[in-house]
């Protein structure tokens, strides 16, 4: 199943998929009490957890995450850590009014690669544009697509900040918006950004 929960300034998401007792943790915005109880109150235990792409507002408590769940696996795509590790693109001066560079331990994601969160399989498509490496996460057995910044419900994500690519975004446009027709989308705000 999966669960969000929005927090910070700009409300991005956090989603919480999980089954048989196994939780992915997709993006690192902000946490707090209801989420952290939602995953004891569950007994999951957080095997992964997946950048969609580099922005603060999506990764800003990654290491908090990290140190609660020392277990789990940071995961993101290889493309994305030009982003993370340069303040400037990583918009965390602006958003979060410090110079943060992120260079953690991480395992790359590629397209098509699947990750298993107990009998669930989430697919990786390779969704850049918003930033270069982005990623949603597809999963066919409960029908959602996680989408970042790529695709809201109401929009698409920009492409004005460092590193993002109007062309790119284009094209992983074309190949989302058949797929929300068919998916529940739990994009990374629930109003656009
Ligand atoms: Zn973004
Ligand atoms: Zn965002």
């Amino acid at each position: 199943m999966i669960r969000s929960f929005a927090y910070g300034m700009l409300s991005s998401n956090i989603c919480i998929v999980s089954d048989g007792g196994e939780a992915l943790i997709a993006d690192a915005g902000g946490y707090n009490e209801v989420m952290l109880r939602y995953i004891e109150k569950n007994n999951l235990k957080v095997k992964y957890i997946v950048l969609t792409h580099g922005h603060y507002d999506h990764i800003c408590e990654v290491e908090k995450y990290l140190s609660l769940f020392p277990e789990a696996t940071l995961m993101y795509h290889p493309r994305e850590h030009a982003v993370l590790t340069d303040p400037e693109a990583n918009l965390s001066p602006w958003l979060g009014r410090e110079h943060r560079s992120y260079d953690l331990p991480h395992k790359c994601i590629n397209e098509g690669d699947i990750i298993r969160v107990g009998s669930l399989e989430l697919k990786v498509l390779h969704t850049p544009g918003h930033t270069p490496g982005g990623i949603c996460l597809l999963c066919e057995g409960e029908k959602f697509l996680i989408s970042g910044d790529t695709i809201f419900d109401n929009g698409y994500g920009r492409t004005d900040f460092k590193y993002g690519n109007e062309t790119e975004l284009h094209r992983s446009l074309e190949r989302l918006y058949p797929l929300c027709r068919e998916y529940d989308l739990y994009a990374g705000h629930d109003t656009g950004f």
